[in-house]
């Protein structure tokens, strides 16, 4: 597959074969988990790994490797209508969200997927509680529902801006109770997703702020880029700091055994992705569906349907 080069040995060290003999990349999910039982800080998680120097050789050689077990998958998850997933994407602006949406869905059937972005609540969705509008976000059974940003806004944004209504600030003696409550809120309710067979996956993009300068650059600078920025997202840089430490607390407080984050070394965007298959592909194989299969009534009638249809 890989001619010998001088990146030869370079490469070797970051590949795996699978049982079959095929490459995959040698990943460990568990580097990005975020364990339940330490205290997640953002000191221990890269923005990027060492293999950058293989991003083309990530895209081009490896991740359809990984993409082929991740179609057969879900193929099968949307044929058994059992279970769904739902994947939380999160990040600051430019981290490589709407990308990976793209190349999922490039790469997955688009029956049995969707993808709903959470941006700010209209009229309607401010006089909810904040869990209403994610209902619409939700799969069906047998679904990848991905969310572009999502509930998390709601002690991300809200919380750096200060956005709560009267209403909400005689509920709580001080600030950090209310965020507090709202943690063990969400913890709660993607418990009882995943107790309904719905399994939430949650990556965030852990972009430098470096890397954030550099692409947003490029988003103001190139014509062709120029609709992917907006005005709010240099404004939003100037509170970087805030982000960060709320994003630790946030991270922190809802990785759970039911609903882990995953922290991406973003700065290495194909890495990023490689890891969000792999995570997909690692969660579909324990969820493991199956082709319905007939029954043995059903397959007496299909043998009879059989001998008409080639007898016609
Ligand atoms: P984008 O994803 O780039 O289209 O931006 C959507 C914007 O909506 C981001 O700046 C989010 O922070 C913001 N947003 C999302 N949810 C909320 C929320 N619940 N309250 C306020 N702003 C939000
Ligand atoms: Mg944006």
């Amino acid at each position: 597959m890989f001619k010998k080069s001088p990146e030869w040995n370079l490469i070797i060290k970051y590949l795996a074969r699978d049982k079959r003999g095929r490459y995959i990349l040698d990943i460990n999910i568990n580097d990005y988990k975020v364990p339940v039982q330490k205290e997640f800080k953002f000191k221990d998680y890269p923005h990027q790994v060492s293999t950058q120097e293989n991003e083309t050789e990530l895209r081009d050689e490896v991740i359809p490797e990984l993409v082929d077990l991740l179609q057969d998958l879900h193929l099968k998850l949307f044929a058994e209508e059992k279970d769904g997933i739902m994947v939380v994407l999160q990040a600051m602006d430019a981290a490589g969200k709407d990308e990976a949406i793209s190349y999922i869905f490039s790469n997955l059937n688009a029956q049995g997927l969707k993808t709903t972005s959470f941006g700010q609540p209209s009229e309607e969705e401010e006089k909810h509680d904040y869990l209403w509008r994610l209902h619409r976000g939700k799969p069906e059974r047998g679904e990848i529902s991905l969310l572009n940003r999502s509930y998390y806004e709601d002690v991300i944004v809200t919380r750096v801006h200060d956005l709560l209504g009267e209403e909400h600030k005689d509920q709580i003696k001080d600030d950090t109770d209310l965020w507090k409550l709202r943690y063990r809120q969400i913890n709660d309710h993607e418990r009882y997703l995943e107790e309904n067979g719905f399994h939430t996956i949650k990556f965030f993009f852990n972009m430098s702020k470096d890397a954030q300068r550099d692409r947003l650059l490029e988003r103001m600078k190139d014509p062709k880029k120029n609709w992917e920025f907006s005005f709010n997202d240099v404004k939003e840089r100037q509170h970087w700091d805030d982000y960060q430490e709320i994003f630790q607390d946030m991270i922190n407080e809802t990785s759970t055994s039911w609903a882990p984050w995953y922290v991406l070394p973003a700065d290495n965007p194909w890495y990023a992705r490689a890891v969000i298959t792999k995570v997909m592909i690692e969660a579909l194989e324990k969820i493991n569906p199956q082709f319905p299969e007939f029954t043995a009534e059903e397959k007496a009638e299909l043998d009879k349907y059989i001998e008409q249809l080639e007898n016609e």
